[in-house]
């Protein structure tokens, strides 16, 4: 038990280093988390910590509530809206947040990423949403993540006028979703400026998201 929550704390602090290598943060802001596999508890950054000064030691541990288990500092401000997450979504191993450029501006005018890139169908399958705007303190972040992505096949939602929270099997995946997410707001907004964007066809988004999902990669060799 205590060897996962290690690997967890690891994992997670590791994982932080993403969203400054692939410049989705600045200062404290942003943060990841991910659920202990088989335990209603989860790993998350503390509050206010420097990305250089973030390690697998001061990393909090909290119960699926947000209330610390184990640690020195105060968890993430965002810690009910990931717990909420948790605790609604049993599929959910990993959340990330950040207020990164490209996607917080479209976050800030209200509008979803429309799906016109064969990378948005593979990763996203669909529009990148916008969820309501929500005022941080209690769980009504959280319950806008849930009820937007309800049943919607991104992994990735920009909240109004605030930013992005993704979500994935495991914390790596939501990582993933939310570089892509950056990657995706900034190229359709590149293309917006020189003119009007072109919609792929609803049947292609669906071959495309189903190959990515099933087919595409690196797969084991057949015994
Ligand atoms: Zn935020």
């Amino acid at each position: 038990m205590s060897d996962t929550i290690e690997l967890i704390r690891r994992q997670v602090a590791d994982l932080h280093r993403e969203l400054v290598r692939y410049r989705l943060v600045v200062w404290t802001a942003g943060n990841v988390s991910a659920r202990v596999p088989g335990e209603d508890l989860l790993v998350i950054k503390p509050s206010g910590v420097a990305y250089d000064e973030l390690t697998p030691r001061n990393m909090i541990l909290c119960d699926l509530d947000g209330n610390v288990v184990e640690g020195d500092h105060a968890p993430s401000s965002d810690t009910a809206a990931h717990a909420h997450v948790y605790r609604h979504r049993p599929d959910v191993g990993g959340v990330v947040h950040t207020h990164s450029t490209y996607a917080s501006a479209w976050a800030a005018r209200g509008e979803a990423v429309p799906c016109v890139l064969t990378a948005m169908a593979d990763e996203f399958g669909a529009e990148i949403p916008v969820g309501p705007f929500a005022l941080i303190g209690d769980d009504s972040i959280g319950r806008g993540i849930v009820e937007t992505l309800d049943g919607h096949r991104s992994p990735a939602v920009l909240m109004r006028n605030h930013g992005v929270f993704t979500i994935g099997k495991d914390a790596e995946a939501a990582v993933k979703a939310a570089v892509m997410c950056e990657d995706v707001a900034r190229t359709v907004h590149l293309a917006r400026q020189l003119g009007e964007v072109q919609p792929l066809p609803a049947d292609d988004i669906d071959r495309l998201n189903f190959r990515y999902r099933n087919v595409y990669g690196q797969r084991p060799a057949a015994q």
